[in-house]
């Protein structure tokens, strides 16, 4: 059966000796979690050194993004095999955060997925409507468009290793949740579409996180909802403790 998955993205948060501090933190308080596969995404400049307090934790490791080329003359940007030699496993990719910020369309997007997967990465894939297209009722109809934009010509031995994050933009650090009973209806959606493209097989075997001001007073009716397998976290993955009783929600 698919796994259940707490993920923490971190973004610009923390210096060096914050993030290891952190880091150990988690890794001391996870040992009360069970059977949920928890992954820390802390900023690239740390993911080596937090890779070296990882090993053999069971705690898996994301970058929060990478670039769209493999190697060159891209000044300030992180590729695939670079987080991958760091010792990540994991990248978050297609972020509000980026697509908003940075301009990331899905056909980037496809491309970063393409990179992570030939490198070995599986990557977090986000997806998500904005407040206007939720109020004008159109959240399937930009959902199916992304999911179609991001995976176009994506094998389905490829897609066997990506992960899906729905986190609807107006609930991403606005303190505004998606109901139990939204998540569910649009995470259902999402296990539909994949299954259309992918077969049953591939799309129950898939998690779908809920991303959107997930907190430990939200998360354990966030969680009980059939297709929602674990949540991307953003504010509370920041202390360790919530981080910690978010992932015993289950
Ligand atoms: C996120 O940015 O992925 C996120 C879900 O943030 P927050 O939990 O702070 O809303």
């Amino acid at each position: 059966m698919r796994k259940q998955i707490v993920a923490g993205n971190w973004k610009m948060n923390k210096t060096f000796s914050e993030g290891i501090d952190l880091i150990n933190q988690i890794i001391e308080k996870s040992s009360s979690v069970k059977d949920v596969q928890l992954i820390v995404a802390p900023p690239s400049i740390l993911t080596n050194e937090a890779a070296k307090y990882l090993e053999n934790k069971n705690i898996g490791l994301a970058g929060q993004n990478c670039a769209n080329h493999s190697q060159g003359a891209y000044t300030g940007e992180v590729s695939a095999a670079m987080l991958k030699s760091a010792g990540a496993n994991y990248v978050i990719l297609g972020h509000s955060e980026r697509r908003a910020f940075y301009h990331e369309t899905d056909e980037k997007i496809r491309e970063k997925i393409k990179l992570c997967l030939e490198n070995n990465l599986r990557p977090i894939v986000c997806c998500g409507e904005v407040l206007k297209e939720r109020e004008n009722n159109e959240h399937f109809e930009i959902v199916a468009k992304q999911i179609k934009g991001m995976f176009e010509g994506i094998s389905a031995e490829e897609f066997k290793n990506v992960i899906i994050a729905y986190e609807p933009v107006w609930a991403i650090g606005t303190g505004k949740t998606a109901t139990p009973e939204q998540a569910q209806e649009i995470h259902q959606f999402i296990r539909e579409t994949i299954k259309n493209s992918y077969g049953s097989e591939i799309a129950n075997n898939l998690s779908i996180l809920y991303g959107g001001s997930c907190k430990p007073s939200n998360a354990k009716e966030l969680f009980t909802k059939p297709d929602v397998d674990g949540g991307l976290i953003g504010g509370a993955s920041l202390n360790a403790d919530d981080f910690i009783a978010i992932a015993n929600s289950f």
